[in-house]
């Protein structure tokens, strides 16, 4: 018998959103557990620079926050749930500032407010250009006062989920995680839900803000059981990373006042008019455009990137507001920006898709909740807005953390899950898709990594099955190794799928996600210790990668228009007739189907007629 952990709500993931959501469902009288495969407050949400945004004064609303989301989201975000954001947003800041969150203020002793690209009044609370780091310790601060469990430096492998054919008839269980200090596989046991807070999935990508630990896991686990994911195809390129790391240099810096300069020395987004009189604050598809035109057409420096000047600010002001900008540009560019300015280009940063919830955080399958960066509500439509991440992982975190636990949050209208009367498609895919025969060490749950069969034991047998698949892994001693697939895939992704797409690429694309897939069947562990083996974690990593980057090339191949952060060379409108609908991929028992779900435009405050975009 294995070791089964059993507490009301398990919570995959403690960053801000799981942290919150832990924290509601505590609130809520269950006993609730974090199982992290970092320490919470090394988790993803502490590189969040710029802040949070929530209509906090008079002169601003709620309606105006909606509205901004919604075109910002290119009318492709569900009104419902982007108006729950936008109400209770203001709440969940005001409650952050009474658990000791340290924002930045004003001379009047006021919580300060800057401007954000696409924000129409400048809502974004913040504490210096470390907003996520002080988030994550006011929110850990609560969970520990709360004295909920913590199981960190455990990695969640797979979830316990029944196997009904109809995914709207199963039930999750439980997860299997890998102790990574032991090797110990153990089962955790949900009596109520499981809510996945796991976080994104740049490592998709090879120039990546994201870290080491965004994988898509929980994507990944959620697609494989059985749970839809929906719009994978817009990817988010922040237009200001540093070249050589990824590294982000916040939107705060534009938000400020920071100018962007091609090589010759033009104050582009003007002078070439990518964006009105927006210009550097226009939203981050649009100036991420501009940038690598301005590379393509010649004007790039050194045919790679361009800078941002925020010396004009004065020391100061910088000093004052962005004094981490100042660290990141020296310690990862050897630019000291207070005498010169910083060299930017686009590069992955968050992933708007995901595991398809309603606006309670509930997925199609009983006592799974997802909720977060892995989560696809959804607010954010084919495009986020800066400062909208963080506010929609307390509101939604402590949804889904209540939902979990139990509260009744009132019937959702965002439905979930397929009926089988949705619009479908066929994909025109040069390569077959999906699982590539089931390597028969990994049981029946296999090439999926998904469900097992039988509602009795399904967590016992989800930890057999995946014991068996990790002893395996580090008894062969031949064959491929994670980081050569890991590479070849990455490289393919930045290449093929990245802020300009075309048919010819993304199915380039998709032939080496195949192949790299095909490879990983022979996917070999060469270090065996059971400690702290990072080896055997990024092995475990490298499949939630792999279908990730499947899911997002192959709905990006399908989205025949141009909306928001997708960008297609022969498809240069946005056709509202023919796409106003979210991209769903089901993944079928490893045979993949494409379908199609309607967006929301109806909210309870107004419904949002789609207007051309064109900051
Ligand atoms: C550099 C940067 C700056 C940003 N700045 C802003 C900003 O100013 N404003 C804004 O609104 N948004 C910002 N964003 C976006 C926002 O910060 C993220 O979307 C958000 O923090 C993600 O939070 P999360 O809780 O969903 O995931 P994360 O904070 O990434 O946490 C994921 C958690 O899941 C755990 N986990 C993952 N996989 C597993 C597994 N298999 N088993 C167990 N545990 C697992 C990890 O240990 C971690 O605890 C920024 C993003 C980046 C990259």
């Amino acid at each position: 018998m294995s070791t089964i952990h059993e507490h009301d709500v398990i919570v995959v993931g403690a960053g801000g959103a799981g942290l919150r959501a832990a924290i509601a469902a505590d609130e809520a009288g269950a006993d609730a557990a974090l199982v992290t495969k970092l320490h919470p407050v090394r988790s993803h949400t502490g590189a969040a620079e710029g802040g949070i945004n929530a209509a906090l004064h008079d002169e601003d609303s709620v309606e105006s926050h909606a509205y901004d989301t919604m075109k910002g989201s290119d009318y492709l975000g569900d009104a419902p749930a982007i108006e729950v954001l936008c109400e209770d947003a203001p709440e969940e800041v005001m409650r952050l500032e009474h658990w000791g969150m340290p924002f930045s203020r004003e001379e009047d002793g006021t919580v300060s407010q800057r401007p954000f690209g696409g924000l129409s009044y400048p809502r974004t609370t913040y504490a210096g250009a470390e907003t996520g780091h002080h988030l994550l310790h006011t929110l850990y601060q609560q969970v520990v006062k709360r004295g909920i469990q913590v199981y960190d430096e455990w990695y969640v492998t797979r979830l316990a989920v029944t196997d009904e054919p109809d995914p709207r008839d199963r039930t999750c269980e439980g997860v299997v995680a890998y102790d990574v200090q032991s090797g110990e596989i153990a089962g955790f046991h949900a009596r109520s839900g499981v809510v996945l807070a796991t976080g994104g999935l740049g490592q998709v990508f090879d120039h990546t803000t994201n870290a080491v630990s965004c994988t898509g896991d929980g994507q990944a686990m959620a697609y494989r059981a059985g749970v839809p994911l929906e719009d994978m195809e817009f990817v988010q390129f922040h237009p200001t990373t540093l070249p050589s790391t990824g590294v982000l240099i916040s939107e705060a810096v534009r938000g400020e006042g920071g100018i962007l300069y091609n090589e010759d020395g033009e104050r582009f987004m003007f002078e070439h008019g990518y964006a009105g009189e927006w210009g550097e604050v226009a939203s981050r598809d649009v100036v991420s455009r501009a940038e690598l035109t301005e590379v393509q057409e010649g004007r790039g420096i050194e045919d790679e990137y361009v800078h941002l000047d925020m010396r004009h600010l004065g020391e100061d002001r910088i000093l004052d507001r962005l004094e981490n900008i100042l660290h990141l540009a020296a310690d990862f560019e050897g630019v000291d920006a207070l005498q010169g300015p910083m060299p930017v280009k686009p590069g992955q940063h968050y992933q708007m898709g995901g595991i398809e919830t309603d606006e309670n955080g509930a997925t199609c399958v009983e006592g799974l909740y997802a909720a977060g960066e892995c989560a696809c509500v959804s607010v954010h439509g084919a495009n986020r807005l800066g400062g909208n991440a963080l506010p929609e992982l307390f509101v939604m975190g402590k949804r889904a953390g209540q939902a979990a636990a139990g509260v009744d949050l009132g019937e959702a209208r965002i439905e979930t899950g397929r009926a089988g009367d949705e619009e479908t498609d066929e994909v025109d895919a040069p390569v077959p898709l999906g699982a590539v025969d089931a390597p028969a060490i990994e049981g029946d749950a296999a090439a999926d990594g998904g469900a097992v069969t039988e509602t009795e034991g399904v967590l016992e047998r989800a930890v057999q099955a995946e014991r068996e698949w990790i002893e395996h892994l580090l008894e062969k001693d031949t064959g491929v190794q994670q980081a050569e697939l890991r590479a070849e895939l990455q490289e393919a992704m930045t290449e093929y799928v990245n802020v300009f797409r075309n048919e010819d690429g993304i199915k380039r694309a998709l032939e080496v996600i195949r192949r790299v897939r095909e490879r990983y069947q022979d996917v070999y562990v060469a270090d065996p210790s059971r400690t702290f083996n990072t080896d055997l974690q990024q092995t475990l990593e490298m499949r939630n990668i792999i279908d990730c980057a499947e899911a997002i090339a192959v709905s990006a191949l399908v989205r025949t228009e141009f909306r928001g952060a997708h960008w297609r060379q022969e498809h240069q409108e946005r056709t509202d007739d023919d796409w106003l609908k979210h991209t769903m991929i089901s993944w079928d028992d490893g045979d993949p189907t494409l379908w199609y779900r309607p967006v929301i435009l109806e909210g309870d405050r107004k419904t949002y007629e789609p207007k051309e975009r064109s900051y």
